[in-house]
């Protein structure tokens, strides 16, 4: 397939786990891809492996300065903007509610919910409005359905894309434009690893174990592997779902089937 055959796209946390797996897959149908993360050598390292394709941004989707340098660059360098992929995201620090620090609280919200309005408000504002085209995919979480234990920081602004979500989807479809997002459960990336080793740790027992009490209860019992997470967002981004918008799909293993 060549979905991406003359679109370009934004990719944001694309210098780990599931952002530099996108930006392969998109390239490999033909985007053009401006790769963004905070870290410089990672996504440096991440657009280079694609090649002339992709251009590599250093850049927090927190500041409003960086996240228009962002779009700048995608508009220098191609002149248009067709997908916006709001995939960075921290998972903040475990903390019961009774521990909870508005620190913790905003920081995470910053990047989990927030930084999706300012990158969607600025690809809209720079091309996609004046174009009458586009797609902008939000990545939620399981955990922004029910809930999870010593994560309301993450839970509650994960929630909170999933409306993010639907309000974009009617204000922007009157311009041809479609929002949706991605909820995924756990995928083997260094985020879900770092979390079961952490945990691992503190309870004095294997990865394996936590690994396997994690899947338990999953009709599937087995982790999303990036790939299959990334077959969702780009079948989200292509014009293959011209008319699905305001969505929130899960790829999950069947962990929720609302
Ligand atoms: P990851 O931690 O490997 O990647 C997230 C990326 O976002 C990292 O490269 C990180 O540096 C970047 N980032 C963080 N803060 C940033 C900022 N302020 N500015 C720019 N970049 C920033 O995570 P992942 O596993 O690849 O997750 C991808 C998406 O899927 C995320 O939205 C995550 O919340 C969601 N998700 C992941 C899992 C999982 O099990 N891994 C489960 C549910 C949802």
């Amino acid at each position: 397939m060549n979905r991406f055959a003359g679109k370009v796209a934004i990719i944001t946390g694309a210098s780990s786990g599931l952002g530099p797996v996108m930006a392969r897959m998109m390239a490999a149908e033909g985007a053009k891809l401006v790769l963004a993360a905070r870290r410089k050598d990672l996504v440096e390292e991440a657009a280079a492996a694609i090649g002339d394709a992709a251009v590599a941004v250093q850049a927090d989707v927190t500041d409003e300065a960086d996240v228009a340098a962002m779009v700048e660059a995608a508009m220098s360098r191609w002149g248009q903007v067709d997908v916006m992929m709001n995939n960075a995201a921290v998972p903040g620090t475990d903390k019961y509610i009774w521990e909870q620090t508005v620190d913790n609280f905003l920081d995470t919200y910053k990047v989990d919910c927030m930084a999706a309005m300012l990158c969607t408000r600025e690809v809209l504002n720079r091309s996609m409005i004046e174009r009458r085209s586009g797609a902008i995919i939000n990545f939620s979480s399981g955990a922004g359905w029910d809930g999870m234990v010593r994560k309301s920081h993450y839970s509650a602004a994960k929630g909170a894309l999933r409306i993010l979500t639907k309000v974009t989807a009617k204000e922007v479809g009157q311009f041809n434009i479609r929002c949706n997002c991605v909820v995924p459960g756990a995928i083997g990336t260094d985020l879900m690893i770092n979390y079961m080793k952490r945990i691992a740790d503190e309870q004095g027992v294997s990865v394996e174990e936590i690994a396997a009490g994690i899947q338990a209860p999953l009709p599937l019992k087995t982790f999303s592997t990036p790939e299959d997470v990334a077959n969702l967002a780009l079948f989200l981004a292509s014009d293959q779902a011209r008319t699905i918008t305001g969505q929130s799909i899960n790829v999950d293993a069947g962990l929720v089937m609302s």
